[in-house]
């Protein structure tokens, strides 16, 4: 027997006892059902067919079987060594599209359709392989002679076109497709020449064996390991708990300061009102109390609103109202909160404001007072623009409402967060402007369940403007909705 037979055969049974440890490792864990943990299996399997066949080969060639079974036997090899190459593409080819939702759910919803597919195709060739001539491989006194034949012709054709699809596929996907991923692709052009350029220089060397050994050895160590995967998996579980806990105390530390203050307001002016004796001062004191309850109210609207708005529990109800009672309302509690403050509202309201329209008057009138309330905490000096404007069409009547003012402004990194929720810019935080960060938040939640749209323009130190847009129906003088 020749040398290289018997590197070959240790080659082989080396393959052969790595895989074993590789199968046990793989399939005696928890794996993801994701694709490409199905496509992996897959190729593990193949693997393992060939190795265990090529083991079998050896043995025969070791026992000096006839030429012509010898052939048919590599034929063989040759096709199962075209299915895995196959899949393998197929796995170059989902990865590649895995940022395309559509083709990658419909690959993960076919995974074993197309698997099939391709073994079926992989069959036909693998009976067609069987009636083909296979000159090359002669087997004379235990040594083997490389010459030509359609066998090896179409492998080496069905290699090469599969290698230019994956460059391809990779060339146009690079940059969605995580680098990680595309380790095992990058090793196997390398490592795949240099197993070519053996196998033309030494027939006798299988280099199928260790060169899919190596890949699958990769590919378990780089994307299909599955401690990796769940270990990744739990960490990113675990920052996520973390975060919302951490967000959580936050607002609850935020929270029960913000309830404070009235609340703190309402002992301290009840005592005062309780021994007061003049009639005016109790007066005042107890409008004062009227506000400090209402923003009470309106804090815990604000938390049970963005609890609801969390768990998709918030509805709109639509009713007949009048806008112009519910803007005299805003501008009386917005000239209310003004008390004090060297701050002027102008208002602008249009005149052709319909007289009863349809839609959710309390949304609506939580998004004015959460813009004015903004407006009022964030300008000491100046005036607020309350413009109300809208377009008369036939069967709705589009509002335009925008909130100016001369305030604080809102730096560009800044304009960026204000509608995350809990998010106060970073000159409010240490402020002595309470806040909680949740009215913008709100605010956008609300105006987009209403089909509406809200924008903000701000320039640091000169002022801010939200204007918000909303179509809602008119209601006619027999009291009906006009049909859109
Ligand atoms: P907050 O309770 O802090 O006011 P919001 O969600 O209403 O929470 O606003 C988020 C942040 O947006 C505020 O902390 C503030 O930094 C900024 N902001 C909102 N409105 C204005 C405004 N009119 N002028 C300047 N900054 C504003």
């Amino acid at each position: 027997m020749n040398l290289f037979f018997w590197i070959n055969f240790t080659v082989s049974m080396m393959c052969f006892l790595f895989m074993i440890i590789l199968n046990v490792a793989y399939f005696s864990k928890k794996n993801m059902n994701n694709i490409e943990n199905k496509i992996y299996k897959t190729l593990v399997l193949v693997c393992d067919f060939i190795l265990s066949f090529s083991f079998f080969q050896d043995v025969l060639f070791y026992l000096n079987i006839p030429n012509i079974v010898f052939q048919k036997l590599f034929s063989f090899v040759t096709s199962i060594s075209i299915l895995w190459l196959c899949i393998f593409t197929f796995y170059v080819f989902a990865i590649s599209y895995e940022h395309n939702e559509k083709i990658y759910t419909y690959l993960k919803n076919n995974v074993n359709k197309i698997l099939f597919g391709i073994f079926i195709c992989n069959t036909i060739l693998c009976i067609s392989f069987f009636f083909m001539k296979y000159d090359g491989l002669v087997v004379d006194g235990g040594t083997i002679t490389y010459a030509s034949g359609p066998v090896p012709t179409i492998y080496t054709i069905i290699l090469l076109s599969l290698i230019l699809l994956s460059i391809f596929l990779i060339a146009i996907k690079k940059k969605y497709t995580s680098s990680k991923k595309l380790l095992p692709f990058y090793l196997i052009l390398p490592v795949g020449i240099v197993a070519m350029i053996m196998m033309f220089v030494f027939p006798l060397f299988g280099t199928v064996q260790p060169l899919f050994t190596f890949i699958v050895f990769i590919m378990y160590h780089t994307i299909e390991n599955p401690d990796m995967k769940l270990v990744n998996e739990l960490t990113l579980a675990k920052d996520s708990a973390e975060k919302a806990s951490q967000v959580k105390s936050e607002f609850l530390s935020s929270m029960s300061h913000e309830l404070r203050t009235p609340l703190n307001a309402i002992i301290g002016l009840t005592e005062v009102s309780r021994t007061s004796t003049n009639i005016d001062d109790m007066h005042n004191d107890l409008n004062d109390i009227k506000i400090s309850s209402l923003k009470l109210l309106e804090l815990i609207d604000g938390i049970l609103i963005s609890n609801n708005i969390d768990n998709n529990t918030i509805e709109i109800y639509n009713s007949n109202y009048n806008l112009n009672d519910l803007l005299n309302n805003v501008i009386n509690n917005t000239n209310t909160l003004l008390k004090g403050k060297n701050v002027e509202l102008k208002t602008r309201i249009t005149s052709d404001i319909p007289n009863a329209l349809y839609g959710d008057k309390d949304k609506i009138k939580i998004v004015i007072n959460n813009l004015l309330s903004n407006a009022v905490k964030y300008t000491d000096e100046g005036c607020i623009v309350f413009d109300v404007s809208g377009i008369l069409m036939k069967d709705k009547y589009n509002l335009k409402i925008s909130v100016s003012d001369t305030g604080h402004g809102i730096s560009k990194e800044d304009l960026e967060h204000i509608f995350d929720r809990f998010y106060r810019s970073e000159e409010n935080k240490d402020s002595d402007v309470e806040g909680t960060g949740l009215g913008l938040s709100i605010t956008k939640s609300i105006v987009e369940m209403m089909d509406g749209n809200i924008s903000v323009n701000s320039a640091l130190g000169e002022g801010t403007t939200f204007t918000v847009t909303l179509n809602q129906k008119i209601v006619n003088e027999n009291n009906d909705v006009e049909t859109l």
